[in-house]
């Protein structure tokens, strides 16, 4: 298997802090890889290291096959990357921007600059100055920027700081789109899991430095599974009567838990049948908050 990242036993002291503590990632081609931890986990240390913009205090670092070495070159021509806050001329216009960036990439054609402002939905804001832009519209420049060369792996360091609800929507399906259609691989950070959990294809979660846990696609369908939660006075005919009508009800100390994709869409139907039944329900929910807790649990629990 290539992996478009590998780092084995990756460490970064900064004096008696650990930013970054033995650190084994392999990102695979094509996939969105979440890396998830609260504000000072690491993460935008790991993300310079990657990006060989930091020497490591310890252990190696691969992206797209090749071993990062100190003043060696690397493979940035196949990288886009935005670290923390990005950078821009505040006096030129988005376009300008764009087009420094493109002739610093050597691309000839200019009509690059144009595609990646429709992308990047940027087109009424082409020719306002880069200093006069809104967060968000300043955080679509700093991602325009990481997708003009086309690069097959972004590495973007909380790529929703400053988006709006719908600007982080539209970010969301871009990225999806870009790793689906033209497999492109992305290696994101966040701080907030709702952020990474809608497109994540696999998560990693580092605390104190340490990627403490990473979860596969297999085990975050499974966490992210919502389910209806039923309370009743009589469980036991409550339980049968639902057996009976073809439902598959698990029993979960004093309540009963129905997982069925029809029970979370038709909740109602669940509650029609209690009715009926003569075991009305007292309490009667639909929840998803299986990831949320696993994340509070695993970053809350370990000092
Ligand atoms: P945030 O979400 O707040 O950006 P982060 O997960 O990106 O956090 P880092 O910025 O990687 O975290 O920081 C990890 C730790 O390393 C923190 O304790 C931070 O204070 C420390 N650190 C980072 N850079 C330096 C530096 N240049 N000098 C000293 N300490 C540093």
């Amino acid at each position: 298997m290539n992996h478009a990242i590998e780092t084995d036993q990756l460490s970064k002291q900064y004096g008696d802090v650990r930013a970054v503590d033995n650190v084994d990632l392999r990102v695979k081609q094509g996939e969105i890889y979440g890396f998830l931890g609260l504000n000072g986990a690491g993460k935008t240390t790991t993300i310079r290291a990657l990006l060989g913009m930091i020497r490591p205090s310890g252990g190696s670092v691969k992206v797209l096959g090749q071993t990062l070495v100190q003043s060696g070159r690397g493979p940035w021509a196949r990288v886009g990357h935005l670290v923390e806050s990005p950078s821009a001329y505040p006096e030129l216009s988005v376009r300008e921007n764009l087009d420094v960036a493109r002739r610093l990439h050597g691309i000839q054609n200019p009509k690059v600059v144009d595609d990646v402002i429709e992308q990047l939905t940027l087109t009424s804001y082409a020719d306002r100055k880069a200093g006069t832009l809104s967060s968000g519209n300043f955080q679509r420049l700093g991602l325009a920027r990481a997708l003009l060369h086309r690069p097959e792996l972004l590495i973007l360091d909380e790529p929703a700081n400053g988006l709006d609800p719908a600007g982080l929507v539209e970010i969301r399906k871009l990225l999806i789109s870009l790793a689906q259609e033209n497999g492109v691989t992305v290696f994101m950070s966040s701080h907030i899991l709702t952020e990474v959990d809608r497109l994540a294809t696999r998560m990693g979660i580092i605390h104190h430095g340490k990627l403490i846990e990473e979860l596969d696609a297999d085990q975050l369908e499974k966490l992210r599974a919502k389910h209806l939660e039923v309370r009743v006075r009589d469980l036991v005919s409550a339980y049968a009567g639902l057996q009976s009508a073809g439902y598959q009800p698990v029993l979960k100390e004093d309540m009963i838990l129905m997982e069925e994709a029809h029970v979370i869409e038709h909740p109602d139907d669940i509650a029609r049948i209690l009715v009926n039944g003569g075991t009305p329900p007292t309490h009667l929910a639909v929840k998803q908050q299986n990831l949320e807790e696993h994340f509070m649990q695993l970053t809350g629990g370990i000092k």
